[in-house]
């Protein structure tokens, strides 16, 4: 079984981050596989019935992937909380040899780097990928994916989602990928008042959405509707240039954001204090001297938790990272051997604090009953939003097709296949994807 083809073939990418494609992550040297349960943002609920509805199929794409690696060690890494929901307890063997590991209530523990560590004590060095410490990192949704793929030949073609926010109840749906959120919204009758804004993902590290045009993708974890004037949001609310300017204005070089940052607490050497300082024209002059913006993973910590001069860090250095990434600039690996600091386990957010800090605990509701499956006969499936080269589309304008048919095909080079996710006919190709519709 040639499972690196399978995966590609089958369209999976990381179903809880930016996309990255999950074949891409095979590789030899690993003897850990982390599942990744953390589900760290607040108000989504999509792991956590992942896990309640198909657990022991989430347990057995870890035991394929795991087995096809030679990997030994395989375990599910699961907050506190969750854990109890589900009676595990740390050390726990479930079904397919995977062992239950425990985590803190705190966050952020589903960026990687942090995750590795808590659950395995090994720390990925700056700049470094996870498999230089032996370990592989698969979300929850993507195994449950891949175990579909393996067994029952099936491709992506539905996303599991969580919609809520400042809404009569939270639901977690399986949706076709592609589904426009009007059609969501409508189905439920939510509408969205001028005071709030909906967000893909969740509240820290989610992204504002226009939902006359927004459509559920690969990756999308949650739909929320929230208030403009929640921190959460009117974060989200300021310009780039506007973000750089408070910043250069207004920090007292305080350092907090520094001495709370969760990658800094690891050793890292990125000191968010120093990065606002600069203008994004002095960046763009010596890209070299902000390679440790690339260290930051964008959990929200110094703007949330941190500053109280109302800057986001985290806003002027994804500016930075951006200018980086168009002068091709990657941060040099192996460069110095880090520790994390004595004081680190002092430092973390608890959840609910992080909740509250946000201005989103009054909307952290559990789903009441079941998952519920949504289609409403329409989507745009999007040929670019995984890491790497976008699809190619492999059928024309007119074409009938059925759920499960390849549509697109994997670019040259990091890429996947794409396919439909309902019955219909194809009646756009453009910059959106490739919509289908019921006929
Ligand atoms: S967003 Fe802020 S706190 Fe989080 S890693 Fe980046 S600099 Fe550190
Ligand atoms: S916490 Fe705010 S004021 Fe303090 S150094 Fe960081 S950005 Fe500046």
């Amino acid at each position: 079984m040639d499972i690196k083809k399978i995966l590609r073939e089958a369209g999976i990418v990381g179903a809880g981050g930016a996309g990255f494609p999950s074949y891409a992550k095979l590789s030899d040297g690993a003897d850990t596989l982390l599942i990744n349960a953390a589900e760290c943002e607040p108000l989504l609920f999509t792991d956590f019935t992942i896990l309640g509805e198909e657990l022991d199929t989430v347990l057995d794409g870890a035991r394929l992937i795991a087995d096809a690696l030679k990997i030994d060690r395989v375990l599910l890494c699961v907050k506190d909380h969750n854990a109890q929901s589900f009676g595990f307890s740390d050390g726990e063997t479930l079904s397919h040899g995977v062992t239950v590991r425990v985590l803190p209530d705190v966050y952020p523990l589903g960026d990687e780097i942090n995750l590795i560590y808590e659950s395995t004590g090994r720390l990925v060095q700056p700049g470094c990928l996870p498999i230089t410490q032996g370990v592989i990192v698969y979300n929850v949704e993507t195994l449950y994916n891949v175990s579909s793929a393996v067994r029952d030949g099936k491709s992506v073609t539905d996303k599991w989602l969580t919609l809520g926010g400042d809404i009569d109840k939270t639901r977690v749906l399986r949706v076709p990928v592609g589904t426009p959120i009007k059609k969501l919204f409508k189905q439920y009758g939510i509408t969205v008042p001028e005071s709030h804004v909906v967000v893909d993902g969740g509240p820290s590290m989610g992204r504002i959405v226009y939902p006359l045009t927004a459509v559920v993708g690969k990756t999308t974890k949650g739909i929320l509707i929230l208030p403009r004037d929640i921190p959460a949001i009117s974060m989200k609310l300021r310009t780039a240039d506007r973000h750089v300017a408070v910043a250069n204005a207004v920090c007292c070089q305080c350092t907090n954001c520094t001495e709370m940052c969760p990658r800094a607490l690891l050793g890292y050497p990125l000191e968010p204090h120093r990065l606002v300082r600069a203008s994004n024209e002095v960046v763009r002059a010596m890209p070299e001297a902000f390679t440790s913006a690339l260290l930051c993973c964008g959990c929200g910590i110094c703007e949330i938790s941190a500053c109280g001069q109302y800057i986001s860090p985290k806003a002027v250095i994804a500016g930075q990272k951006k200018i980086l990434a168009e002068a091709r600039i990657r941060y040099p690996q192996g460069k110095e051997k880090v520790e994390p600091t004595a004081d680190r386990s002092m430092r973390r957010v608890p959840v609910s604090r992080w909740r509250s800090l946000l201005g989103v605990a009054k909307f952290h509701r559990a789903p009441q009953g079941d998952f519920e499956e949504f289609s409403c006969g329409e989507a745009i499936v999007p040929l670019n939003r995984h890491i790497g080269a976008p699809s190619v589309a492999a059928v024309n304008v007119g074409d009938r097709v059925a759920k499960g048919d390849l549509i697109a095909r994997a670019a040259d080079g990091l890429s996947i296949d794409q396919h439909a996710s309902i019955d219909g006919v194809v009646t756009a190709i453009d910059e959106n994807g490739i919509r289908i519709k019921q006929k």
